[in-house]
């Protein structure tokens, strides 16, 4: 295999209109280790049930990449996904177009979702003191994280190191967002304070980012598909989402989870401490929208009470407005409450999700964990 560094803190990007090529070019040129009649998980994004091309899962080319190129230097791949609540691991993969490219290949797929959990402690957390790890994991010697580029409403983007949680068993992966606050006087975000104690106990061990296709404005669901054209690969995953945070147009150290991740394991996110190939590769940055601060802002006369909610709801509540706003007029002026940090959610006021129940009082509730769009057109329109 052709290789051109040694150094750990190494990154290839490869940039071009043709996304399998540029996967295929991209993993060429790091240095992996003999991965013969080894067994490698290919973990892409595919936790929504959702058509290709959006920019909200994994390229299908980039997966079928990834699937040639570690079964040509012969380890045995699978590929295996967990995903957000109220849909399947297998439905997702077939919708995504992933699973037609690995069936093609004869590869397996597996439901990380389905497979018993494995508690793991993890020592010095300031959040999460333990976590269920899908043990559908434990079989391989190496994972691949195969994140799609993306910004993330509450963690800045959503790349190789975010893309691990969906090998969180089930519910677990709600659980991140919904920790308490720690004790001790800390100014981050409890889910960024999480994915760093996470990053202690969980990485990957080879990266392969995809920005064939990725998404801007409100990701990871409800942004607007952006074609960046490159594919990054490494074996630092600290490395490869820095770098590819600098495509996005973005300061690696100001991405929470990123910074506090590589200072808990103890790597370097600085630029100068990286080395990436092509030297040009800067050429290629494409500024990604940041995800608005307010999502009621782009509706007039919506007003979302969002206190600590993820990215679920705050995903279906945008993609309700998206699709109805223009339908709902005649029940103008709205307000909706999401997330679990109410202590009371006022009168009048359409409480959407699950983590809404105990404030909402008497205000009608759109059950769901996540909910969906539908039942929040339903219960606005009964009422
Ligand atoms: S109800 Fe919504 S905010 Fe609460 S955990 Fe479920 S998806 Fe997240």
């Amino acid at each position: 295999m052709k290789t051109e560094t040694d150094n750990n803190n190494f990154v290839a990007v490869c940039h071009g209109e043709d996304a399998y090529s540029n996967a295929i070019s991209a993993l060429e040129r790091i240095n992996l280790p003999d991965l013969a009649g080894k067994k490698v998980l290919l973990k892409p994004n595919a936790g929504r049930k959702v058509l290709p091309g959006k920019g909200i899962t994994t390229n299908p080319p980039v997966v079928a990449a990834a699937c040639d190129f570690f079964q040509k230097i012969g380890a045995e791949v699978t590929v295996g996904e967990g995903t957000i609540l109220g849909v399947t691991p297998f439905e997702c993969l077939e919708s995504t177009g992933i699973a037609f490219e690995v069936k093609k290949r004869g590869i397996p797929m597996i439901d990380l979702d389905a497979a018993a959990g494995n508690k793991t402690e993890i020592k010095d957390a300031v959040v999460l003191n333990h976590v269920m790890i899908s043990s559908g994991i434990d079989d391989f010697d190496y994972i691949v994280s195969i994140p799609v580029m993306k910004t993330h409403m509450h963690c800045g983007v959503t790349l190789s190191l975010k893309n691990m949680k969906g090998c969180l068993r089930g519910r677990e992966k709600v659980r991140l967002h919904q920790l308490p606050q720690p004790e001790i006087p800390i100014n981050e975000k409890t889910l960024d304070l999480a994915i760093a104690d996470l990053a202690t106990v969980l990485l990957p061990d080879i990266v392969l980012i995809d920005g064939s296709i990725g998404m801007e404005g409100l990701g990871p669901s409800a942004g607007v598909a952006k074609r960046v054209d490159v594919v990054l690969a490494s074996t630092n995953c600290f490395a490869a989402d820095a770098v590819a945070a600098v495509l996005m147009g973005l300061n690696p150290e100001e991405i929470p989870h990123l910074r506090l991740s590589a200072e808990r394991v103890g790597q370097s996110i600085l630029l100068e401490d990286i080395t990436v190939v092509p030297s040009n590769w800067r050429d290629w940055i494409k500024p990604f929208e940041l995800p608005p601060k307010e999502i009621s802002l782009n509706f007039p006369k919506v007003e979302v009470l969002d206190c600590e909610s993820c990215s679920a709801c705050v995903s279906t509540l945008t993609m309700f407005l998206k699709r109805n706003y223009g339908d709902i007029a005649d029940y103008l002026p709205l307000k909706f409450a999401i997330g679990k940090g109410h202590n009371e959610i006022p009168d009048g006021t359409l409480c959407v999700g699950n983590c809404t129940i105990k404030a909402g009082g008497g205000n009608t509730i759109v059950k769901g964990c996540p909910p969906v769009s539908s039942d929040i057109l339903k219960a606005l329109t009964s009422n």
